[in-house]
């Protein structure tokens, strides 16, 4: 009998929310309108009442942050050089510089103590980035912010029900930035929310998401602002509605599969694990590092490929890419960065996973990392 392949992530969508998705389509209103709203009102309340807005994608909306919190030409952001390059593209897109500095080997998220001695006049913000959904320490990142009086944009994209002391990412903080990416822990197949500080960044998010425009009750519009074009869709809100209830759940599952690769992973294949943090992290993903003398990590992938496990790349330092090379970036730069980016691989974690599933995935590990003679 051969297993049908394990991808190494698939989205979890009920029968329930497909029928939603069928009712906004057969409904007359297919773009943003009643379940857009809906929608933003659950998320602002699991957010402690904070104002939340949705947009097309977490790209737009870091990018619209940034522009909220008055980052533009000249000045510089200091971000995380190991994350999706979405995170470094939206400096640029601004006209601003991103500042890289290298990771913590322990977190492989961005080295507080090594923050400040990147500041300089022109810092005027912080992109840290969850990765793995394992938060950065929001204390010190927030005492740093506040002593440096700098904005914090958080690239909590992969973070979505993660907590810190106690509470939920995105409850608390400055702008705090979501997907719903169809890989993310809860998706809207494309898609993020932004959580802000009050109505006036909201309406200026609203603004930035479609053209600029201001309606007036009597029909009447106005533009003062340059926004693009990137509201999300009743579609896709549809599909976050039915996600959304069952985000505990889903993250639940995730750290009990996570608690399992712990158990089941063999020491002796010389796998660098992540942090075993059951307090903090949403285990949107679980990242082993490939061991430093092991096979070259392609050869790996294709192996685990024939063995029916997909295993996914999260992500090469992204100073390293053509375009951040021509701005200056070159190796050696960020070593952290570079040697997780080099070995880090991603292993099948999904909700609707069995634990059979994760013995699999240990079971062809152990073929692959250890070839019998
Ligand atoms: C997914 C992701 C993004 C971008 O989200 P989109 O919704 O695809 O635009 C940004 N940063 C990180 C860390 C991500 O994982």
């Amino acid at each position: 009998m051969t297993l049908p392949f394990l991808p190494f992530t698939r989205p979890s969508i009920d029968e329930a929310t497909i029928a939603a998705v069928g009712e906004v389509l057969r409904s007359g209103w297919i773009t943003t309108g009643p379940r857009c709203r809906e929608f933003e009102a659950a998320l602002s309340a699991r957010f402690g009442g904070r104002p939340v807005r949705l947009a097309s994608s977490a790209t737009a909306l870091l990018e619209m942050a940034l522009r909220v919190a008055g980052v533009g030409p000249g000045d510089e952001v200091i971000t995380t050089p190991l994350s999706w390059v979405a995170t470094a593209n939206v400096v640029l897109a601004v006209g601003a510089t991103p500042v890289f500095v290298d990771v913590d080997p322990a977190t492989r998220n961005i080295d507080l103590d090594r923050i400040e001695a990147a500041i300089t006049p022109r810092t005027q913000a912080i992109i840290p980035v969850d990765l793995a959904g394992l938060p950065v320490d929001r204390d010190r990142l927030y005492e740093i912010a506040r002593r440096q009086r700098l904005r914090v944009v958080e690239d909590a994209a992969q973070a979505m029900g993660a907590r810190w002391g106690g509470r939920e990412i995105g409850s608390f903080g400055d702008l705090v930035s979501f997907s719903f990416h169809a890989n993310k822990n809860l998706t809207t197949s494309e898609g993020g929310c932004l959580v802000l500080n009050d109505e006036t960044e909201a309406r200026l998010l609203e603004k930035l998401r479609l053209q600029g425009v201001t309606r007036f009750a009597d029909g009447g519009m106005d533009v003062d602002v340059l926004g693009g074009k990137a509201n999300l869709t009743d579609v896709a809100a549809a599909i976050g509605l039915g996600q959304l209830p069952q985000l505990d759940a889903f993250n639940r599952r995730r750290a009990e599969l996570a608690r399992r690769y712990f158990e089941r992973l063999d020491p002796a294949l010389g796998l660098a694990l992540p942090p075993a943090d059951f307090e903090h992290s949403n285990w949107h993903m679980f990242q082993p590092l490939l061991p430093a003398a092991g096979p070259a990590r392609p050869a790996f992938i294709e192996a685990m490929r024939a063995q029916g496990i997909g295993v996914g790349v999260h992500y090469p330092a992204l100073h390293l890419f053509t375009l951040y090379r021509a701005r200056g970036h070159h190796e050696g730069e960020f070593p952290q960065a570079e040697d997780i980016g080099r070995r880090i691989v991603t292993l099948p974690l999904f909700p609707a996973m069995a634990d059979a599933d994760v013995d699999r995935v240990c079971a062809a590990l152990q073929r692959v990392l250890r070839p019998q003679p």
